[in-house]
């Protein structure tokens, strides 16, 4: 009787903290009532990822548009970076894939079906986001990992550790895939976060995937790990990365430059180098690289 209160007291120590890595996804179910179900809302059984915005206008506040008249495909299958200054409105476009918020102007559409008539249930199943913070709660790694499809079983929950590069660290532990995380138990790294939160996703499984890039320094070693998970995990997804990482750019199939209120620029790296305008000037900002590559 008394563990399942433990957990839910050290779930509450966690939450200020968890939440304040997921404040731009999940705070805001709780904090947008707006958002309902339209009364003939259809639960979609499954989706294959063509994600479309037409003549998009939001703005968090009435009088402050952050997206103002945004088109743009995204087709399934199909891994495109957002980059673009701070405040651009990176953010704001992934939020609103899952429906956190509704836009005011225009429509989404997934695979020709608007997300308005979807279930948010169904549609947030068919959608995986990767924070940069992710959200660990005081439990095992089982327990952690299993969060990402909730009854999964042994040999899944392992299969997604071992996709995830989480194996060698979990047989290497005692009590395996038993350990407890947290306060009272294993501490991980930020590498071996990230992994974690990976291995939620290949559980998980969904058609579409949202990737807000860690923007903290890891080792390289860890990074190319976590990057080759990632690409793994983005093998046939629609997957949607806020890119911050140079590779991830040059690898994405399209770029889309988030500007002041919508999309700037569109293309993949080298055209954009060519084409000498803000994505150009942004990478040489960044990365310090000069246009001719
Ligand atoms: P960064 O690279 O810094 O994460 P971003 O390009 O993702 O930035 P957004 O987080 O989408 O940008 O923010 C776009 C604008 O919307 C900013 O002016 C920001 O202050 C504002 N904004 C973001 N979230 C909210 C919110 N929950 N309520 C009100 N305004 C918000």
């Amino acid at each position: 009787f008394l563990k399942p209160i433990d957990k839910i007291n050290a779930l509450m120590e966690m939450y200020p903290k968890g939440m304040a890595g997921f404040r731009r996804f999940c705070d805001l179910i709780d904090t947008e009532p707006d958002v309902k179900d339209a009364p003939d809302a259809i639960d979609v059984p499954s989706l294959r990822g063509d994600i479309e915005f037409r003549n998009v206008t939001f703005g968090y506040e009435p009088h402050t548009k952050v997206l103002r008249n945004v088109s743009l495909k995204i087709r399934a299958g199909e891994t495109v970076a957002l980059v673009g200054p701070s405040g651009a409105g990176k953010s704001t476009i992934c939020s609103l894939i899952p429906r956190f918020y509704d836009v005011d102007e225009g429509e989404i559409t997934i695979d020709g079906i608007p997300i308005k008539k979807m279930t948010q249930h169904s549609l947030r199943s068919k959608i995986g986001v990767v924070q940069q913070d992710v959200f660990l709660f005081n439990g095992t790694i089982r327990e952690n990992i299993a969060y990402g499809k909730l009854g999964a079983s042994e040999a899944e929950i392992m299969e997604a550790a071992r996709r995830a590069h989480l194996e060698d660290m979990i047989r290497e532990l005692p009590d395996g895939l038993d350990t407890v995380i947290g306060e009272r138990g294993l501490k991980l790294s930020g590498g071996q976060r990230q992994r974690l939160a990976i291995a939620r996703m290949f559980l998980k499984n969904p058609p579409i995937l949202i990737l807000d890039e860690a923007t903290s320094a890891l080792d390289t070693e860890t990074e190319r790990i976590i990057q080759q998970a990632l690409e793994e995990l983005a093998v046939n997804r629609t997957t949607i990365v806020i890119a911050h990482r140079l590779a991830t750019i040059r690898g994405a199939d399209r770029i889309f430059v988030v500007n002041g209120d919508g999309i700037a620029e569109e293309g993949r790296h080298e055209e954009l180098l060519a084409q000498g305008g803000i994505y150009a000037r942004l990478h040489r900002a960044q990365f310090g690289e000069t246009l001719v590559t």
